[in-house]
């Protein structure tokens, strides 16, 4: 009787140890579904800006099916704002979605999600300078990521050239690899071998670029891939090249943006009349 008595309280207790750490376990589950939680709504301007961003650098031919353009959102640091994987020239403001450092969306509504979403969590971490960041497969680029020239800048509307363009060899971090940035270990990786630099080239991949605005950024991106044209136009004229001497780069980049607004109205509306772009939706 005793036995069984006690038998009865061991149930009962050994069933309520379980139901609390069931209950336990849903909450966590429940918090870990719910996290990261939205830092608010955007302002309809910047979304529009952010997706005239991609529509602009499709049309440029920066980016094509494949490559994206982000941007820190505006009231919260940890977070930042991308597309839903889809090419840069179709996408709406809907397609626009939020996320965590981590790179976990806020509110992903079964939405497939870019592989190389880690690019961007990693250097919002890594460079609170960094307002938004452009990654792009640009084949102009690729010459200077795959041989032992360095880009150097030619051209006075790429002067921020002159601060460095680092190449990042994802061998040496990971061995081999499908070249993806897939994971948040190789973002630190290539956050790293950005550094402070405006931008990196991924070796037989393409080039991350980096920017204290969207329209810096776009700007860089469009000027990038056309410095790297011009300087290999100019090795194939041969002899001695003559590149913008850093004091020249210091003092375009002091005058900020060196009037890109009026570039980047024309960029906007350009891209944004495009018919591929209505066709999209
Ligand atoms: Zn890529």
């Amino acid at each position: 009787m005793n036995s069984k008595l006690h038998a009865g309280r061991s149930g009962r207790a050994l069933w309520f140890a379980i139901s609390i750490v069931a209950t336990l376990c849903n909450a966590s589950i429940v918090a870990a579904q719910t996290l990261p939680t939205s830092a608010g709504p955007v302002e309809s301007p910047l979304i529009e800006d952010l997706v005239a961003a991609n529509r602009i650098l499709a049309d440029q031919g920066v980016l094509d099916g494949w490559g994206h353009v982000s941007l820190r959102h505006p009231r919260n640091p940890n977070r930042y704002l991308l597309s839903r994987s889809r090419a840069p020239e179709l996408i709406n403001a809907e397609d626009i979605m939020e996320f965590d450092l981590d790179s976990n969306p806020v509110d992903a509504k079964g939405r497939s999600l870019y592989t190389e979403r880690f690019i961007h969590g990693e250097i919002y971490r890594a460079r609170p300078d960094v307002m938004a960041i452009v990654h792009t497969h640009a084949p102009a680029l690729i010459p200077f990521g795959i041989s032992k020239i360095p880009l150097k800048p030619v051209y006075h509307r790429s002067a921020f050239v002159a601060a460095g363009i680092p190449v990042f060899e994802i061998r040496e971090r990971a061995g081999m690899t499908d070249m993806l940035i897939r994971d948040q270990v190789l973002g630190r990786a290539l956050a790293d071998a950005l550094g402070s630099h405006p931008a990196a080239l991924m070796r037989g991949h393409g080039a991350v670029i980096v920017g204290p605005s969207l329209q810096r950024v776009v700007g860089r991106s469009i000027f990038l891939p056309l410095n790297a044209t011009l300087q290999m136009q100019a090795t194939a004229l041969g002899g001695p090249i003559t590149y913008l001497d850093p004091e020249e780069a210091r003092k375009i980049e002091e005058r900020e943006g060196y009037g890109l607004g009026r570039a980047w109205e024309a960029w906007k509306q350009k891209a944004m009349t495009k018919p591929q772009g209505s066709a999209a939706k």
